[in-house]
């Protein structure tokens, strides 16, 4: 079915000429003006959401850059993904240079998505995006080993009075997990650098990062592409 889908769609691009996912205008995947969006420094926006963690991240998402995530997320499109990879590489460039990153190895874990959305998808977004950062590290530190291991995924979720103390006070909803194989496969204590697309309440991320440090892993820094 998916095979099918991809011949599909690539078909259609042949007959009708892309456009700038960004702002539409006509024969460019990404136009010079859009490609522009790459040319900003990646900031800490960790204060968005209660964490000590660093959180990296570049634009707002609004205006082109909203529709090239919309595009690159809903219309699966795959001509975007080396400037997402380009995109989420400045946050490892601001990280890096914030003097991180000697950390001998690390392990980059993308925010999980639900087994449905999973199913539905030919590209992850998050995947997409760890090999970005991947790509990126390489590059800036290549003494750092590193590798994307899917540490995190999406449970069902604990009722309330499941949780203990310190989850409860943590707002913590237990909708993400530790997942087991790989959680045996690297061991904590482990440095991670956390992966997702768009930041928006920050409750995910911050599900995330207790739960990994909740499993004794040291969550260096987390990574998106754009905030809400
Ligand atoms: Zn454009």
């Amino acid at each position: 079915m998916q095979a099918l889908q991809i011949m599909v769609r690539e078909f259609c691009r042949l007959i009708w000429p892309l456009s700038c996912a960004g702002c539409g205008q006509p024969d460019w995947h990404v136009c010079p003006q859009c490609q522009d969006l790459l040319n900003f420094e990646a900031q800490n926006i960790a204060p968005l959401v209660e964490s000590q963690t660093p959180i990296y991240g570049i634009h707002k998402y609004d205006g082109e850059m909203r529709n090239l995530i919309l595009g690159f997320k809903n219309l699966e499109r795959t001509d975007l993904v080396k400037f997402f990879q380009q995109l989420i590489g400045r946050d490892v460039q601001s990280w890096i240079a914030s003097g991180n990153g000697n950390c001998g190895r690390v392990l980059i874990v993308p925010a999980p998505s639900t087994k449905k959305a999973n199913l539905e998808r030919i590209v992850k977004p998050t995947e997409v995006l760890a090999r970005g950062v991947q790509l990126a590290l390489t590059e800036a530190q290549p003494n750092l080993k590193h590798c994307i291991v899917d540490l995190l995924v999406q449970t069902k979720g604990e009722k309330q009075e499941n949780l203990t103390y310190k989850e409860r006070s943590r707002n913590k909803t237990n909708t993400i997990s530790l997942a087991k194989k790989m959680s045996k496969r690297f061991p904590p204590p482990q440095s991670i650098i956390l992966v997702d697309d768009v930041l928006t309440t920050g409750s995910t991320l911050k599900e995330c990062i207790y739960t990994l440090e909740d499993g004794g892993y040291q969550v260096q820094t987390a990574m998106v592409v754009a905030k809400s």
